[in-house]
């Protein structure tokens, strides 16, 4: 035999050997990883992934498990299997046989476990609540040895303010205590989730493992722990979830289940980020295109929700979440970016599920009214019912920047306020809306406020005495700083004291500043007074049109009335009292909240410059 032939030859065997390996039929996954019996809805759909798999038939013998259709897709290596669960289900676990003929090449364990009846869980939040809004990576960094595992690409760099700088669940674990004692009763958690990009990956928005806490925040038992911990102190979770997009190193990124799983363009195709063009009457259909299928970043692959076994992915997993960790609440990204006849589809599952649960949706946009239009039970006039249970006040929010920076006038300063409350008629319910005077998105809030600690105190006051329930950015009770303009690393600073070895523990009393102390005192008390008074949760608004720079609103509930003053005058101010007799007909006295003092007569109230003022009214 020629040499060339023996090399021909040889290369032809190890092609064939690599060939039938690259064809060997296996499952690398199935998604949801597991379900539960006892759910609302019978219905589950699982992803199996693996080689050539859809070349098998699958077979189950379970009771009261039906393999009701096998769904087929472009890629060989994906098969879909729609199961019914029968009200009669046990918990267990089952063989799902993959057969070729009358060979069985895979066989896989699929397990169910049986729902938590708990009536304490999954109740959602409401005005009761007070959100401190945390980035993991960013927060505490509880467990070193985690911050660079195998096979995640982005290492930690504290120096690069986008980098990952090794803050994880141990972290936040560490500080429940201190979050509770500043009168939070929730945390929002930016995603804990898989985000193996390459690079600026802290942030977690590019997810790439629907299933699976990223390794080094933690692990899924650890974040159930976490879960578990917090519902012992009394705190509620809210997780952050996203819809739109998912990183683009997701697994299927060189296997797409179908062509369409993603919004295809023929090149990369940024969306317009025009929100409100989904509600506008007038919008042209190119817009609408290029705002829901156009992709939220290079990074963040746009998935096609239209496509019905996306639908279900995304759908189940975020049951799969709340029933696994025993969740309280969502917040969903991106609000209006994914279709929205799926938004609604997926809300009034989860409803249907747990009742009592709420999602609170990003919707970034300027006025009241496309805001309104993606709260539940809004009339809109296209029919659009999204049965979304709560969203965020953005409007509000850039009120609130303008009131405590611009001079006071006729329809500016506080003002300003006033004007977007007054707009509360087009919503459904507006103690539905989440507020709040920054986020992971924006400048923070003492930024903003050119470093006034009087306006701080003002915002903080407005915020947890208005209508809504307050949202707050960790670090805010510190007066931590951040400008947006130089970059989103900028906003998202670890918090001092987070990191072994830092020189400054501003989690304690002592490692914070005077001003940082009185900052942090200041929320602490007020937080946690609002925490135990109903009436500024659920009370009605009256509010008073704006007067030389002082704004005027009460709160009333169950027989307690509680007067809300903010002065923006740079001077004291004796306030008289007699435009409010209405709403103090009946009442004698007053207490102050913060400072503690009787006021023995409601003719006129002596205001200081520049600062809040609560009353609790007596009779
Ligand atoms: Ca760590």
């Amino acid at each position: 035999m020629k040499k060339t032939t023996l090399i021909f030859l040889l290369l032809v065997f190890f092609a064939g050997t690599l060939t039938t390996r690259a064809q060997k039929i296996n499952v690398k996954r199935i998604d949801p990883p597991s379900w539960w019996t006892g759910m609302k809805d019978s219905h589950l759909q699982l992803m199996v992934y693996g080689n050539n798999i859809s070349k098998t038939t699958p077979q189950l013998n379970y009771p009261g498990v039906i393999l009701h259709d096998v769904i087929h897709v472009e890629s060989p290596n994906y098969l879909f299997l729609d199961l019914i669960l029968k009200p009669e289900v046990k918990p267990g676990t089952f063989l799902v046989l993959f057969k070729k003929g009358k060979r069985t090449v895979v066989k896989v364990q699929y397990t169910l476990n049986k729902k938590d009846d708990n009536p304490k869980l999954h109740n959602g939040f409401d005005v009761s609540d007070a959100i401190y809004l945390l980035m993991p990576d960013r927060f505490a960094n509880g467990n070193p040895a985690n911050d660079n595992m195998p096979g995640m690409l982005d290492k930690v760099n504290l120096k690069n303010p986008n980098g990952r700088h090794g803050g994880d669940i141990q972290g936040i674990m560490d500080h429940l205590d201190y979050i509770k004692k500043l009168g939070f009763t929730a945390i929002w958690s930016t995603p804990l989730l898989e985000d193996n990009m390459p690079k600026v990956s802290y942030h977690g928005y590019a997810i790439t493992d629907y299933y699976k806490i990223d390794p080094r925040f933690g692990t899924n038992k650890q974040y159930k722990e976490m879960v578990q911990m917090m519902h012992k102190k009394g705190l509620k979770i809210i997780m952050d979830m996203v819809f739109n997009h998912c990183g683009t190193d997701y697994f299927w990124k060189n296997d797409l289940p179908t062509h369409d799983w993603y919004n295809q363009w023929p090149k990369f195709t940024r969306s317009n980020y025009h929100a409100g063009v989904v509600s506008d009457p007038h919008a042209s259909n190119y817009d609408y295109r290029h705002m829901v299928r156009g992709w939220f970043d290079q990074t963040m692959a746009d998935l096609n929700q239209d496509n019905p076994l996306v639908a279900n992915y995304l759908i189940q997993n975020s049951i799969w979440w709340i029933e696994y960790a025993g969740l309280d609440g969502v917040r969903q990204d991106t609000y209006p970016y994914p279709y929205k006849d799926f938004m609604a589809k997926w809300m009034k599952r989860l409803l249907k599920e747990y009742p009592n649960f709420n999602v609170v949706g990003e919707v970034w946009m300027d006025y009241p009214a496309s805001i309104a239009y993606w709260l539940q039970n809004k009339r809109n006039k296209d029919g659009y019912q999204s049965h979304l249970t709560n969203v965020f006040d953005f409007p509000l929010t850039f009120a609130i920047h303008k009131a405590f920076n611009e001079n006071e006038g006729w329809n500016t300063g506080l003002a300003r306020l006033y004007e977007v409350l007054s707009q509360d008629f087009v919503y459904s319910n507006p103690m539905n809306l989440g507020i709040f005077a920054d986020n992971h998105d924006m400048s923070r809030i003492f930024t903003i406020l050119h470093k006034n600690l009087n306006s701080w105190k003002m915002a903080m006051t407005f915020l947890a005495t208005t209508r809504g329930f307050p949202e707050m950015f960790y670090g805010t009770e510190i007066l931590m700083t951040g400008d947006k303009g130089q970059g989103d690393g900028f906003i998202r600073k670890d918090f001092p004291g987070g990191w072994p070895g830092d020189s400054i523990n501003a989690f304690t009393p002592q490692g914070r500043t005077p001003e940082q102390n009185e900052a942090f005192n200041f929320l602490s008390k007020l937080l946690n007074w609002r925490k135990n008074h109903p009436v500024v949760q659920y009370g009605k608004l009256t509010h008073y049109i704006v007067e030389s720079g002082v704004y005027v609103y009460f709160r009333e509930y169950k027989g307690e009335k509680v007067m809300v003053i903010l002065n923006r005058n740079n001077k004291p101010v004796t306030l008289g009292l007699s435009r409010f007799a209405k709403d103090l007909n009946g009442y004698k006295t007053g207490r102050t909240v913060m400072e503690e003092k009787s006021l023995d007569n409601l003719n006129s109230i002596k205001l200081k410059a520049s600062s809040p003022l609560i009353v609790v009214l007596k009779k």
